[in-house]
């Protein structure tokens, strides 16, 4: 075979993963409809790669008398990745399959925790050696480390720059320290671009090449996928989502401007409006705490329906549509996914913000590509491991090819 020829071959190669990535599971009809290779050549190709223990045989479909089909699935066992993500509340570490399965986990609470730089990379990797050690995997299957922490970060250099509430992380070379002490290939990303990148792999098919993500939560933080890769921005600081002026007149955001999103509708703008609400009922259950308030006592002020709290959650969320808007009309993605503690917790809120950027949206934008977060609470550790698995489709796999 010629250079040429060679590159062909890795190209459907490669075709015929992605698709399977995307699926989960795949059958060598749908495979041959949606790739347009013919049934002979997909099934040379899934030969390959079950012999290179890539793919393998996940189960048999029925589809009625006598018309069953072979399902395949990406080999999770072939490698594990080291996952790492860290917020403001706690670190995760946790061992992912190529399968995007979970093996392993730890959970380390960090909130009002002092610690030093060398006291925790010492807590993480004591966490790295316990999940590595419970998961039981041969240490030449792993294959990476993937790192989401919160921005901003010096892309190129593996470096965390200054995160706020995060003093611990400012100016660390995570990926240097992780790299020499694991001997392994470290990614870092900012936190939500790890998630969207999660969230793009886990749609199942719905094939979106662009897809926003956008986190309310006690911040406000965007990811973005154009063309299935992260858009990070020259310096790493794309997708600051939080930071888009809704109110020129309105409250004074920790960055320094007026009337931000985050500084009107995040969890630390609803807790700081719940409390200066709180002022004028003396009555109120809640009043003797207005100024010890946490996100907690809201949601359940939210839940308990309470006159208060409802109307600025409601309001909130109004908000957050107008900026799901903004985001639709000038990014025309394929996919808004929205996360985090803000609309996991008020209900209600989800309908609020579809409505409104249903509303605001420009004509003939389609509301139905706004959706809840598929992946949840496991949306970080799924994505800083989708980081690593992404990189191993893309070109670690080139290697392996090599040789076969
Ligand atoms: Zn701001």
């Amino acid at each position: 075979m010629d250079d040429h020829q060679i590159q062909l071959k890795n190209i459907n190669r490669r075709t015929v993963l992605n698709y399977i990535r995307k699926n989960t599971f795949a059958t060598k009809a749908g495979l041959a409809a949606s790739t347009g290779f013919t049934f002979a050549a997909v099934k040379k190709i899934l030969d390959e790669l079950e012999a290179l223990k890539l793919v393998r045989f996940a189960r048999i479909e029925k589809k009625g008398v006598g018309r069953n089909s072979v399902m395949y699935e990406i080999n999770p066992d072939y490698g594990y990745i080291i996952s790492l993500y860290m917020n403001r509340k706690a670190i995760h570490v946790a061992v992912v399959n190529l399968g995007r399965q979970i093996v392993s986990r730890r959970k380390l609470p960090m909130e009002n925790r002092a610690v030093s730089q060398k006291e925790l990379i010492e807590i993480i990797l004591q966490s790295v050696h316990e999940v590595i050690h419970e998961a039981g995997v041969a240490k030449n299957k792993y294959i990476g480390v993937g790192i989401g922490v919160p921005g901003p970060i010096d892309m190129e250099k593996g470096l965390v720059l200054t995160p706020p509430n995060m003093p611990m992380l400012h100016y660390l070379p995570l990926r240097e320290i992780i790299e020499s002490k694991l001997d392994l290939p470290v990614y870092v990303h900012k936190d939500t671009n790890v998630i969207a990148l999660g969230e793009y792999w886990s749609e199942k098919g719905r094939c979106s090449e662009n897809l926003v993500y956008l986190d309310v939560d006690m911040g406000i933080g965007s990811g973005m996928i154009i063309n299935g890769k992260i858009n990070a921005g020259i310096e790493g600081k794309a997708g600051e989502f939080g930071h888009m002026t809704i109110d020129i007149n309105g409250p004074v955001c920790k960055c320094g401007n007026r009337g931000c999103l985050e500084a009107m509708a995040s969890g630390i703008a609803v807790l700081r409006d719940f409390a200066s609400e709180l002022e004028k009922y003396p009555t109120h259950p809640l009043y003797a705490r207005r100024n010890y308030l946490e996100i907690d006592d809201l949601i359940q002020a939210y839940r308990d329906k309470d006159m208060i709290a409802v109307p600025i959650i409601n309001r909130a969320a109004y908000y957050v549509g107008i900026g799901v808007a903004n985001v639709i009309n000038f990014m025309d993605p394929e996919k808004v996914v929205l996360g985090g503690l803000f609309l996991r917790n008020f209900e209600g809120s989800y309908d609020i913000v579809t409505n409104v950027a249903s509303q605001r949206m420009l004509k003939n934008s389609n509301v139905c590509n706004v959706q809840k977060s598929q992946l949840g609470m496991d949306a970080g550790v799924i994505g800083c491991a989708e980081v690593v698995i992404d990189y191993f489709f893309q070109d670690a796999v080139n290697e392996i090819w090599a040789k076969n």
